[in-house]
């Protein structure tokens, strides 16, 4: 039987020690903010994913989703739970008090999701979609599609979609044809095919409010001529209730790899009636105010998948017997010992706990900054922040799916051929893990978006004051000896980083397929460095929490052991990646395009 415990003692550590948000919540406006609320929080969280997530994680992936004349009937227990979880206030939990959010702070929300996905990811994207789609609405519609949406979606009684991809245009959106059409009374006629579209259709909710792309007539080719359309499955009455059927069906639903629970629909738009949200043409910038929420949903995706991975690989390496320890037997009484005094099954564990932790630690900190940027009166602070956020999403996104999947991969090899069969459940993790490496932009565009545009925008302001805050970072501690074995491998770590993002923006101009072509290990190098900096600080809070004394030691101590093992370890790819940073696009560009 596979486990899960949501990790609610760490999640308390990041958010009230490490980060220590309360000094944060009153000038940000946060009346809730407080450390105490805080752990409440968490731990009512923690128990919503254990006891109502979980227990249908397993039998979601096997019984999947099925379509029936244009109805789609998810997993048995799927409805209770959401509807459990909409009555516990969960989807409006960061949401905006005027349409009956609960005004909660980001470094909540953000932090529940990674254990509401690790519990039960397919359960988790009718939800999370929801709450994207009532972000984008809150930034960009009229007041009056927000009074008649957005209550519903922050309350869960509605859920939302995003339409972007179709057969032909999947990272090219420039290429769309769906078509939206003005009817003459302020609204449009949407006709077209979406496919892939995650709860697209689905009976939990009363309605599904769809965020659709598509094209006016006569606008500009590519990305310039994409507008954002809002259609509901039921036309919403006078009295803002779900009313007449609305002209947009389910075709198919996808057959797939992983996330079996989640609908994938491919949706056919026959004349659907549409409202426009904010400017004609303007879609893609207003759909990004939803892809940038969503994209740090997704990068929780693959660190709580780390978390529900190395917790299901410590339960099997204490309890399978195989071999002896290398130092001699641990478990006389019994013909081997557990699998877990292995250095090499060790070696996967420590990885993944590493991991798991340092990307919560970093997901809190962009929490933070996500708070600051949308509560702070103080303009310089807000802007740093939206830098700090505008660079870290691709990392999240990227990184944390990359080694999310690399962790459930590892649970697998911890279970031997025992992970590759369906009992344990451990295989799904790799299979649900897949797709957060691949939607909301693939890894290799987040990483394009990094290592491009991001490193571009003003002058690379964004990047230069990163790394200025992480010399600060390692000078602040620098002297300190007890801080040493984080700080001292961090100093060639950051050196290289700063190496790689001079050599892409010296070498960019030069040949046109550089920035692609080390994209990918840029990201890499830049999420590795990140987590050891949230390590940095990590250790700092665990020695001075144990020299001014603490009952819980064991846990201040073993976190100092997983720093150094990461500083020790994980953070050595550092010189590696620079290395093929710098070879640059000629060794991949090489090979004549038919000589393939
Ligand atoms: C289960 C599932 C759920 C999904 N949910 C949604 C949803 O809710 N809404 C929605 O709109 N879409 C959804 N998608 C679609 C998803 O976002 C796209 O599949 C994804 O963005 C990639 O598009 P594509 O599949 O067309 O790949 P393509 O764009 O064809 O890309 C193929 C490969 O080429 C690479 N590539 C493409 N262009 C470039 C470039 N310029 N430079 C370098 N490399 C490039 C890509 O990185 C990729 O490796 C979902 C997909 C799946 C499978």
């Amino acid at each position: 039987m596979p486990v899960y415990r949501a990790p609610v003692r760490d999640h308390v550590f990041v958010i009230n020690e490490l980060i220590q948000f309360e000094k944060y919540a009153e000038a940000l406006g946060y009346e809730d903010g407080d450390a105490d609320t805080i752990a409440a929080v968490f731990e009512e969280a923690g128990r919503l994913a254990d006891e109502v997530f979980f227990p249908i994680n397993q039998s979601g992936d096997e019984e999947g989703c099925k379509l029936d004349n244009h109805v789609v009937t998810v997993p048995t227990g799927f409805a209770e739970a959401y509807k459990t979880y909409c009555e516990g206030g969960w989807a409006g939990l960061t949401a905006d008090p005027n349409y009956g959010g609960q005004g909660m702070p980001q470094v909540l929300g953000v932090m529940v999701e990674e254990m509401f996905t690790a519990a039960n990811h397919s359960l988790f994207l009718y939800m999370h979609l929801t709450h994207s789609a009532a972000h984008a609405m809150h930034g960009w519609a009229s007041q009056e599609l927000k009074d008649t949406y957005l209550e519903k979606l922050v309350s869960g009684e509605w859920t939302g979609t995003m339409n972007l991809t179709e057969p032909h245009a999947g990272t090219d959106l420039g290429m769309i044809r769906t078509k939206a059409e003005p009817n003459g009374d302020g609204t449009y006629s949407i006709e077209g095919t979406k496919i892939f579209i995650t709860a697209g259709e689905h009976e939990m909710a009363e309605n599904i409010v769809h965020l659709v792309l598509a094209k006016l007539p006569g606008a500009p080719e590519g990305t310039k001529g994409i507008s954002l359309f809002v259609v509901p499955k039921f036309l919403p009455t006078e009295a803002g209730e779900p009313g007449e059927r609305n002209q947009v069906f389910c075709q198919s639903i996808e057959h797939k790899m992983g996330i079996k629970g989640s609908a994938t629909c491919v949706l056919n738009y026959d004349g659907a009636k549409g409202w426009l949200i904010g400017s004609e043409n303007n879609g893609l910038r207003a759909m990004f105010t939803m892809m940038n929420s969503a994209r740090l949903a997704v990068g929780l995706e693959g660190s709580g998948k780390a978390e529900i991975a190395y917790q299901n690989g410590v339960a099997y390496a204490t309890d399978r017997i195989q071999g002896r320890a290398a130092t001699g037997p641990v478990n006389s009484n019994k013909p081997a010992d557990p699998i877990i005094v292995h250095a090499d099954v060790r070696r996967m564990l420590m990885t993944q706990r590493a991991f798991s932790e340092g990307a919560r630690a970093l997901a809190g900190e962009i929490a933070l900054n996500l708070d600051i940027t949308f509560k702070s009166q103080d303009a310089e602070a807000k802007q740093v922040a939206d830098d700090f956020v505008q660079l870290m999403t691709p990392v999240a996104k990227a990184f944390f799916t990359d080694e999310g999947f690399n962790a459930a991969n590892a649970t697998v090899q911890i279970f031997g051929g025992h992970g590759y069969i369906g009992e344990h459940g451990v295989e799904q993790y790799v299979r649900d893990c897949r797709i957060s490496q691949l939607y909301e932009g693939t890894n290799g565009i987040q990483s394009m978006d990094l290592a491009g545009r991001k490193l571009s925008i003003n002058g690379g302001r964004a990047v230069k004051t990163y790394l200025a805050t992480a010399d600060a970072l390692l000078a602040l501690h620098g002297e300190d000896a007890e801080m040493a074995d984080f700080v001292k491998p961090m100093l060639p770590a950051l050196e290289s980083l700063k190496q790689a993002t001079q050599w892409i923006m010296d070498n960019r101009a030069a040949n046109p397929q550089n920035t692609g072509a080390a994209a990918v290990d840029y990201c890499r190098l830049f999420g590795i460095v990140a987590l050891g900096l949230q390590w940095v600080k990590m250790a700092r809070v665990c020695i001075d929490t144990l020299a001014a004394g603490t009952d819980e030691a064991d846990f201040y101590q073993n976190k100092l052991v997983v720093a150094r093992y990461y500083m020790a370890r994980s953070l050595a790819e550092h010189s590696g990646l620079l290395e093929r940073i710098e070879t640059g696009a000629d060794p991949i560009m090489a090979l004549a395009a038919e000589a393939f």
